[in-house]
């Protein structure tokens, strides 16, 4: 990684409110010290002081920031994929810590799914086969990311058309990093594409994060990308988890067939019971849904119109 400071770049507009800082659109005053870098980065910003003062009460809120941002720095810095986000560089100010990451300039699956409702069966084939891409690689190199849901699959234009990336590492588990026995327990990720594990529906199970709890909240959107909303639905939180225990979801009509397989094949309550348990990619793969996909350098390939 090369060092820059934060005058080497131009500020542009405000791509995103992060938890503890914004996401900008930044641009290098002078040509790259790289051939291969892009022109554009999200810088993302972390505020020190916003930092310190959760940190001063993670023992109200459970929640280790400082950790929280270092993870992603690591995790960042050592993966390496199409279908996830770079870090280009690291740099700081007094104030503030700052990510410049690669830019994605069409949004992100959320936003997509807001304005289209769902998306055509073939666009939908495709981005899920990039989605679970990005998770095969990640549990292939032991990282569990634990918070998967529209809003951190971001999408951005390439030289053969739109691919999509997934960022967000924060709350990502380093397997690796776990000490013998230990297991990622701590409770993260978003209410509605968090898995019956981590609600400790199960107690021989326990309650902890693995990697097929990344597969249960793909199938979360997997069913939103093919119905426009999400499978467990609910007014409050306490309900929608009452939902997601008793795996209590329904499929619109009009369903895609073979969608509707992979949905129930990837939701069930037991994580050894999820299609792709055990890091059996193939298993994905070859389900029916996929079948029209070629699973080789997908980046690279052509995908269907989605705008
Ligand atoms: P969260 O509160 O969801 O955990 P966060 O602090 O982890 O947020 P991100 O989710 O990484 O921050 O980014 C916040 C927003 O900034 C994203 O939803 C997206 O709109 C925008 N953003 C982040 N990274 C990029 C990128 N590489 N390219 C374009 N926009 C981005």
């Amino acid at each position: 990684m090369t060092r820059l400071v934060a005058g080497d770049f131009e500020w542009g507009r405000v791509l995103g409110e992060g938890s503890y800082g914004e996401v900008v659109l930044a641009r290098l005053k002078d040509p790259s010290p790289f051939p291969d870098w892009p022109t554009e980065f999200a810088v993302k910003k972390l505020s020190k002081r916003f930092i310190l003062k959760e940190q001063s009460i993670m023992h109200r809120t459970g929640r280790d920031v400082q950790k929280q941002c270092f993870t992603e720095k690591n995790l960042l810095s050592k993966l390496s994929s199409p279908f996830i986000v770079s870090l280009f560089t690291t740099f700081t100010t007094t104030e503030e810590l700052f990510y410049a990451i690669s830019y994605q300039d069409q949004g992100d699956l959320r936003e997509l799914l807001n304005e289209k409702g769902a998306l055509e069966v073939n666009a939908a084939r495709f981005y899920l086969a990039e989605l679970f891409s990005a998770l095969f690689y990640l549990h292939d190199n032991l990282v569990i990311h634990r918070d998967i849901k529209p809003e951190n699959i971001l999408l951005g234009k390439s030289e053969s058309g739109v691919h999509l990336k997934l960022c967000d590492f924060a709350t990502a588990k380093d397997v690796t990093t776990l000490k013998d026995g230990e297991r990622a327990s701590t409770f993260v990720g978003s209410a509605e594409y968090v898995s019956p594990e981590l609600l400790g529906y199960d107690e021989e199970v326990g309650k902890y994060a693995v990697y097929e709890s990344d597969l249960w909240a793909a199938a979360s959107v997997v069913y939103f990308t093919l119905a426009g909303l999400p499978p467990f639905r609910a007014e409050s939180e306490y309900l929608m988890y009452r939902k997601i225990e008793t795996n209590d979801y329904s499929f619109p009509e009009g369903f895609h067939e073979e969608g509707k397989t992979l949905v129930k094949e990837l939701l069930q309550l037991k994580p050894c019971e999820r299609l792709g348990a055990g890091r059996n990619h193939s298993d994905i793969k070859n389900h029916p849904f996929f079948k029209e996909i070629n699973w080789t350098d997908l980046h690279k390939q052509e995908p269907p119109t989605i705008r």
